[in-house]
């Protein structure tokens, strides 16, 4: 899907507009400064078009931090969104803030939406076209709380969102595109020096693909891969707060343009809850994924302690990644660059199993079988039924079921396990949906 980010200072009511644009009620404004959100990345609909909006807002710093803050999401902004929504108070008018940032804007060339927030009647419009000034084109003036002016804005914002299907089409047989993600540290920047390395390609106009700066094409096992968002590894955020935010902001909004991630995971320390958060963007994005366990370099040797800690590896991966046992795993060193070539294998078996559709038959008599030797449990003398099912989608593999009835979440767990068993869903989270028919 293409990404819609919206940048803007504090307060200038970008949350209100995320809300209005989602169409939902229960708004999430927060008047407090400082509130950390957990969601960046939702999906948006209008007029049939679907995409991604990403609200870079979700950390706002106090009154000091306020220009590093807003700076860096408009890093995040600029390198990963198709079109960027700059949100402006037009009732306080453009700050000094508001002026460094539009700088970022009109440096990077991306396609920007100046909208001027707070409108909210036909009086105040003057407001609105006095941002004019700010160079960017015409200010849309709105009022998110109220709704006002938004429609017009998604018309005119529609009209400038890449082609979706042009974009799907010209990248069959081009590069995947792959993500790498990581806490600080674990050696996702020395694992892209190694694989982009010598070998990197400089590409300008590859055939069939669109190209863009963060992105870089390796060519690994004889394939062509495009490693997305690699700006965001080379550069880091130094921030004394709301690193995390950026971090976790810059990893969800990479994981949209990417079809498969490989998380990095430092085996030299414990797995921590960073790094689970970061599996668990994975899953929520449904893009397939790989395990790396890197700095291997350091425990092999017969150091005792190294045997302890490769022991307690183990034990800390089954309580810790239970819920990702079917991600290939491999075990690297990205310093001497050992087992680097496992890599590739693993990415193409994710890929393939995300592809994955089990025809409709097929699904249907394993639905049988599995009904047959393990019937749901009942509940209150019933027993919900499953009529009929089908695969609706891949990337990822997504299921639905037609019942008679809400099935226990463990029977579904037990219908992923078996899938899982059967077919060759390694690599790939499995969505399995229910339509009850009561
Ligand atoms: P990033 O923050 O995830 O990009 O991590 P870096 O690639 O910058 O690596 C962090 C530190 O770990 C650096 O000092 C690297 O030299 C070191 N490092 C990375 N990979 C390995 C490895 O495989 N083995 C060892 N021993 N050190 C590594």
């Amino acid at each position: 899907l293409p990404v819609v980010a919206i940048v803007g200072r504090p307060n200038v009511g970008k949350s209100a507009l995320v809300n209005r644009i989602l169409g939902r009620r229960e708004a999430v404004v927060e008047d407090t400064p400082g509130v950390t959100r957990d969601r960046v990345t939702y999906k948006a609909e209008w007029a049939d078009r679907r995409f991604s909006l990403v609200d870079t807002g979700g950390w706002e710093p106090d009154a000091r931090g306020i220009d590093r803050s807003v700076a860096a999401q408009a890093e995040v902004a600029i390198d990963l969104a198709d079109v960027v929504l700059f949100v402006v108070d037009a009732m306080v008018g453009a700050t000094s803030t508001d002026e460094h940032v539009v700088k970022l804007l009109r440096k990077s060339g991306k396609p920007v939406f100046l909208v001027a927030n707070k409108i909210d009647d036909a009086r105040q419009e003057p407001e609105a076209a006095a941002l004019w000034n700010l160079g960017l084109g015409e200010p849309h003036p709105v009022s998110a709380i109220h709704g006002r002016g938004v429609a017009d804005l998604l018309d005119a914002l529609l009209k400038t969102l890449p082609d979706v299907s042009a974009v799907a089409k010209a990248e069959i047989g081009g590069p995947r595109r792959v993500a790498i993600l990581g806490r600080p540290n674990v050696g996702k920047s020395s694992l892209l020096n190694k694989a982009a390395g010598e070998e990197r390609v400089v590409v300008n106009d590859l055939a069939g693909t669109t190209r863009d700066p963060v992105d870089e094409i390796v060519e690994l096992g004889g394939k062509l891969w495009r490693l997305v968002d690699t700006a965001g590894i080379r550069r880091r955020v130094h921030m004394a707060q709301g690193a995390d935010f950026y971090a976790s902001l810059r990893t969800s909004a990479a994981l949209e343009k990417a079809e498969v991630a490989v998380v990095v995971l430092d085996v030299s320390e414990t797995i921590s809850e960073q790094d689970v958060r970061i599996i668990d963007l994975v899953l929520e994005s449904g893009r397939a994924l790989v395990l790396a366990f890197n700095k291997w370099d350091r425990l092999n040797d017969d150091d005792l302690e190294n045997a302890d800690r490769r022991r307690y590896l183990e034990r800390e991966i089954e309580q810790d990644l239970a819920h990702v046992a079917w991600a290939p795993r491999v075990n690297i060193s990205a310093k001497t660059g050992r087992h680097l070539d496992k890599l590739v294998p693993a990415l193409e078996t994710a890929i393939e199993n995300w592809d994955r559709r089990i025809p409709t038959g097929k699904f249907n008599a394993f639905l049988a079988e599995l009904v047959a030797e393990h019937p749901h449990p009942l509940r209150g003398g019933k027993q919900p039924r499953i009529l009929f099912g089908t695969q609706a989608s891949t990337r990822p593999p997504t299921f639905v079921l037609f019942t008679t009835g809400f099935l226990d979440p463990g029977y579904r767990r037990f219908i992923q396990r078996r899938l899982r068993e059967l077919y060759e869903f390694d690599g790939t989270p499995i969505v399995i949906n229910m339509r009850v028919r009561e």
